[in-house]
């Protein structure tokens, strides 16, 4: 899929380090191969023995941070986030990690996902004199944390975190401590790894692992409460009512195709679901194309499956993240395109399957086909690696309204007939999660997948009756 408004955003990316003497510097190449779960905000907070210290600000990673920077934010822990931002606007304040200075002590924190219940917790709280900073989800935490009866810090956040509803993965930064956090469904993936000093680094995805040198030491599991000082690690559980639903467009479209999610690398599961997309959606054709880069894979599974050439038909330009110029919807039209270019001598008078790994609102789509078309294809194949997008997701993606997808608003046959493609065909649900194959034994092979199938792995709490109204409008009974 292509980054702009057609496409799905991740909420973030953070990475947390404890223990070595260049923090800020490993956290910056952590957060720099996590830069695709969010370009719109980046920040470090460190602990400089006992004092924290924050710099965050808009735009991609290098944007926030030189050379210079790193230089000076010298401890030896830190946290890093990179931002998409899904609550809360996208404004100065709501960029992670959010500093917390008390007369007594400091924190500091990054979220990646999005709470259920943020807008209850925060009336709630606001009648008693809360008072907040920011207009993000994750500052409810904190506020949990500082209000807990409990004695001790380590209950304290237990407490908190036992109050909070929904996707989160957190790391919270102390004077002496870095705590990780994971949801009781675990949506968002969280590891931990060990750097060869023996330091400890905890992020979303294995690749940022690779990026510093550590070496895997586990997943984190749902539930769970992880404390790193100079004790090392010790985990505990803050609950155990806990069932694992990872998020299946972490492995669908989100995580990069080197890092692994509970042991599945991201790659080799995007293959497979190619190859069972052939299975299930076959075609006559000449070869097979993938859209750069997160289809790749896909294409590569379905050509090896189906026995057709996988070729690379499309092009994708390396720089078109850095322009702020797009062409107009006009010029669109006439097929100018900053992004992608097809390869007229790969596909001219070429029966191509055309690969994708998830349909969104189709823009993209339609603009993908003509673009074949129009460098000559004799007919294109829209093949999609997913189900249908048919439902909103609560849990850390920013699509919250069926009205955005346009499986929820079309049939196949009038999705085939807006994109322009002489065939369209989806992977199933049960494809899906076979492609996956996590063996842990929980429902649907411990993915969430409501996304597909509108089955929600918990109560939506603040977002339940404007969910109830827009399904109601969808079927018609409603007129919102
Ligand atoms: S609803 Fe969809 S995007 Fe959201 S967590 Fe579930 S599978 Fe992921």
């Amino acid at each position: 899929m292509q980054s702009q408004v057609s496409s799905l955003n991740e909420e973030c990316g953070v990475f947390g380090v404890w223990g070595t003497p260049d923090a800020a510097f490993l956290t910056y190449c952590g957060l720099f191969s996590l830069q695709h779960r969010g370009q719109e905000g980046a920040g470090i907070t460190i602990n400089d023995n006992g004092q924290l210290r924050t710099k965050r600000g808009l735009g991609v990673l290098n944007d926030v941070f030189n050379a210079a920077d790193l230089q000076e934010l010298k401890g030896q822990a830190a946290i890093g986030h990179v931002r998409y931002s899904t609550a809360g606007s996208n404004l100065l304040e709501n960029i992670q990690p959010l500093p917390f200075n008390f007369s007594d002590t400091q924190f500091a924190l990054a979220h990646n996902g999005n709470l259920t219940n943020a807008l209850t917790i925060r009336k709630n709280l606001e009648d008693q004199g809360a008072i907040y900073h920011s207009s993000s989800d994750s500052e409810n935490l904190m506020h949990l944390i500082r209000l807990s009866k409990e004695e001790t810090l380590d209950d304290q956040v237990k407490d908190a975190l036992r109050q909070i509803k929904g996707g989160f993965a957190y790391l919270l930064l102390t004077k002496d401590r870095l705590y990780a956090a994971l949801d009781p469904n675990g949506f968002r993936p969280l590891v931990v790894g060990q750097l060869p000093n023996g330091g400890y680094v905890v992020c979303s995805e294995t690749c940022a692992l690779d990026a510093v040198g550590a070496k895997f030491h586990c997943d984190v599991q749902p539930g769970q409460l992880l404390k790193i000082d100079e004790n090392g690690l010790s985990v505990s559980e803050y609950t155990t009512d806990t069932q694992l639903a990872i998020c299946s467009m972490e492995f669908i479209y989100f995580a990069r195709p080197d890092s692994d999610i509970y042991g599945v690398n991201v790659h080799s599961a995007r293959k497979n679901m190619g190859a069972l997309l052939a299975q299930e959606q076959p075609v006559e054709a000449d070869l097979v194309t993938g859209v750069p880069n997160s289809s790749l894979s896909a294409a590569m599974g379905y050509a090896q499956a189906s026995g057709l050439p996988y070729e690379m038909g499309l092009v994708k330009n390396q720089y078109s993240a850095r322009t702020f110029i797009q062409p107009t919807q006009e010029l669109r039209e006439q097929g100018v395109n900053m992004k992608l270019s097809a390869v007229k001598g790969v596909v001219a008078g070429k029966r191509v399957v055309l690969v994708d790994d998830s349909i969104v609102r189709g823009t993209t789509s339609r603009r993908i086909v003509k673009l074949l078309k129009d460098a000559g294809a004799a007919e294109v194949h829209l093949r999609i690696a997913s189900p249908p997008l048919r439902y909103p997701c609560f849990y850390g993606i920013d699509i919250q309204h069926a009205s955005e997808l346009i499986a929820a608003n079309q049939s196949i046959a009038e999705m085939r007939e807006t994109f322009g493609a002489d065939s369209l065909g989806f992977l199933s649900v049960p494809s899906l999660i076979k492609a996956v194959g996590l063996k842990t034994g929980a429902p649907n092979g411990s993915l969430c997948v409501a996304y597909f199938d509108g089955k929600y792995p918990t109560p939506l709490y603040d977002y339940q009756e404007s969910y109830e109204q827009e399904q109601a409008a969808l079927k018609g009974c409603l007129k919102v």
